[in-house]
């Protein structure tokens, strides 16, 4: 294992509201089982392979599931995914955080919001955050375009910034709809080919994507690979980057190597 170089991968714990978006009816309760059910696996895979992850959780989320989130803290990082996954008001950074390190009995130090959403870092500092975790730093259409933002780790309004990684120069995604849309060499190629270039990587995915999703009405680049099949995906990738690094938390990252 190279030990210079950190892979930090991260899960938003969230309500499984994404069939909404699609016109299809699902229950508040409908919705935080599926994502209970997403993190059961998630928590499972990392025990298996003991390795550490960055929790981006709703404070929702975790208020109907405490004990989970407790244990969660025990060996994993939990930040901060706000109050609700489906609203957002400015109030909800510092209450979020607050609910979020009751429940888990540990500093929240990060954010992520909700579907990369735009956030003010007055407001993030302000609300006593050290990080921000909520952009891609590329073209995705229809959704946002950042390809004017810096493709690593920078300060803003004296937070640091950690973007979702896109490979060097032509900034390709190695987001979650990546993983399961690009053929697993390839994904794993511009991987590796990324934490070579910047020493780290930072993935992010959804619990929910881990269980059976293939009933509700989402296009096909959502769900297409799902379930048992994605968990062994996840297992073959975490054991091939390995081999190119140790897997860290952001916020552990952080201190590691300042901005
Ligand atoms: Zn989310």
């Amino acid at each position: 294992m190279k030990k210079d170089r950190f892979i930090l991968m991260s899960f938003d714990v969230e309500e499984f509201d994404l069939p909404l978006e699609y016109k299809q009816t699902i229950s508040l309760s409908e919705q935080l089982e599926v994502g209970k059910a997403g993190l059961d696996v998630i928590a499972a895979l990392m025990q298996d392979f003991k390795i550490p992850c960055t929790l981006f959780t709703t404070a929702n989320f975790a208020i109907h599931f405490p004990e989970s989130i407790a244990e969660m803290a025990l060996h994993h990082e939990i930040a901060s995914h706000t109050y609700y996954h489906n609203s957002f008001k400015e109030a909800d950074l510092l209450l979020s955080k607050q609910k979020l390190e009751e429940i888990a009995g540990t500093m929240v130090s990060g954010l992520r919001m909700p579907r990369m959403q735009p956030v003010d870092m007055k407001a993030v500092k302000a609300a006593g955050y050290d990080y921000d975790a909520s952009i891609n730093p590329t073209l995705i259409p229809g959704r946002y375009n950042n390809f004017h933002l810096p493709r690593t780790i920078y300060r803003e309004n004296e937070v640091n910034r950690i973007p979702a990684s896109v490979t060097p120069n032509v900034r390709i995604p190695l987001f979650w709809l990546a993983f399961k849309n690009f053929p697993f060499p390839l994904y794993k190629k511009l991987a590796i080919q990324t934490i070579r270039h910047d020493g780290y990587i930072c993935l992010y995915f959804h619990p929910w994507e881990f269980t059976n999703i293939s009933s509700y009405l989402l296009p096909g680049y959502i769900k297409n690979i799902y379930g048992i099949r994605l968990q062994n995906m996840l297992r073959k990738l975490i054991s091939d980057l390995q081999k190119e690094g140790e897997f860290i938390t952001i916020r552990d990252y952080l201190q590691k190597s300042p901005v």
